[in-house]
């Protein structure tokens, strides 16, 4: 069978879809450059790891792997509730904070229905809604790129059905503060469903003015639920656990009915419950990475790269505009065992996304980079 017959078999809305952009393995930098020692920083793991208590529950579970997991994850589930002034029933955990975003637009969109996000994003915003054939509208940055909250309010007051908001941003690591949430609130209809993506929350939340999200939308009437991960600040990003915090059980219980029974492997559960019970290494290896962030901007702001600007951030990477084509760049990066995240939507062309990782790794991206300003073009 060839490709436009099965096309023509699968639904409209899948062959349109664009491909999501995971990047490059290390083996594949390895073997295609030669190099030996890499530098992953395209992902926004965490350098830090997971707790060690994470490694003692996986070995403590070598010999339950033939059971099948907790279909309803009651000991995370009631483990996050606590922390978060949630009840368990309002919790709904994915295998990754994506399991859910994909369980949200299974559950809410329908052909035609209009969803509204920011560009560029997180590829799932605008992937997983054109899946169910919504449309989506994309609104731009500020040319100092920031949230344009104005142009966010006169959006938000045309009523889509869904709003898929980051704070911060990926991949830009912008904010908005408690006031600008407030406004954008004010201007969402009663029936609209804001999904707040807030992956970056344990880097965020000690930034000045980082709304307390959960408290300001437990204030209103509007359905929500807000996205948080083990895959960033918790070093669990092989594991896949993401949750969610939600203004009702009802919607719990929808998202329970498109998901797949057992969407949380064991390990996960275990996994994602020791390292929640160990917030001290968390709040360590985010407290360094956050020093780390701030000294890497100001180390690029100060490098004599001809109009490079970097975006602030509030979160574990750096979105960069290099001011030049970013391919050539990312190449000679590449060759030197670096791997960043070159953007690729139209009018991104120049920026690169890179995570914050060790101090070894910050320096040889700083280094690499000061190589290839002074190096003839
Ligand atoms: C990394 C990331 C996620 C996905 O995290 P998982 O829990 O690993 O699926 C979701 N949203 C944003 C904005 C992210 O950057």
């Amino acid at each position: 069978m060839n490709m436009s017959a099965i096309h023509a078999l699968a639904r409209p809305e899948v062959p349109a879809l664009p491909a999501y952009n995971a990047g490059l393995s290390s083996q594949a930098v390895r073997a295609r450059y030669g190099v030996s020692e890499i530098a992953r920083l395209a992902s926004n793991e965490n350098p830090f790891g997971a707790s060690p208590a994470v490694a003692r529950a996986l070995v403590d579970l070598a010999l339950q792997v033939g059971t099948y997991p907790d279909a309803n994850c009651s000991a995370l589930r009631a483990a996050i509730a606590q922390r978060s002034g949630a009840r368990p029933e309002e919790v709904v955990i994915g295998n990754g904070s994506e399991d859910i975003l994909q369980m949200l637009c299974q559950a809410f969109l329908s052909p035609g229905d209009r969803v509204l996000t920011q560009r560029p994003a997180f590829g799932l915003h605008e992937i997983y809604p054109r899946m169910m054939g919504a449309q989506v509208e994309a609104l731009a940055l500020t040319p100092a790129l920031g949230f344009d909250i104005d142009a966010w309010c006169e959006a938000l007051a045309h009523g889509p059905k869904l709003v898929m908001l980051a704070n911060p941003s990926n991949p830009v690591g912008c904010m908005f503060d408690a006031d600008e949430f407030a406004r954008l609130l004010a201007a969402m209809p009663p029936a609209t469903l804001l999904v707040l993506d807030e992956a970056y929350y344990e880097y965020a939340r000690t930034a000045p003015g980082f709304p307390d999200a959960l408290a300001a939308l437990r204030a209103q009437q509007r359905p929500w639920i807000v996205l948080r991960t083990f895959s960033k600040a918790w070093g669990l990003a092989g594991l896949r656990v993401g949750y969610g915090i939600a203004s009702d059980a009802a919607l719990v219980q929808l998202l329970d009915r498109v998901r797949t029974p057992f969407n949380v492997n064991l390990a996960a559960q275990a996994a994602a419950l020791a390292a929640w019970g160990d917030e001290a290494h968390m709040v360590h290896a985010v407290a360094e990475t956050v020093r780390r962030r701030d000294a890497m901007a100001e180390a690029l702001r100060a490098m004599a790269w001809p109009a490079l600007r970097v975006a602030p951030s509030a979160a574990n990477f750096l979105f960069i505009d290099l001011a030049r084509p970013n391919g050539p760049v990312n190449e000679a990066l590449l060759a030197r065992g670096i791997i960043v995240k070159p953007w690729k939507e139209p009018g991104f062309e120049s920026f690169i996304r890179v995570s914050i990782g060790t101090p070894e790794e910050n320096a040889r991206f700083l280094g690499a980079l000061a190589e290839i300003a002074s190096a003839p073009a």
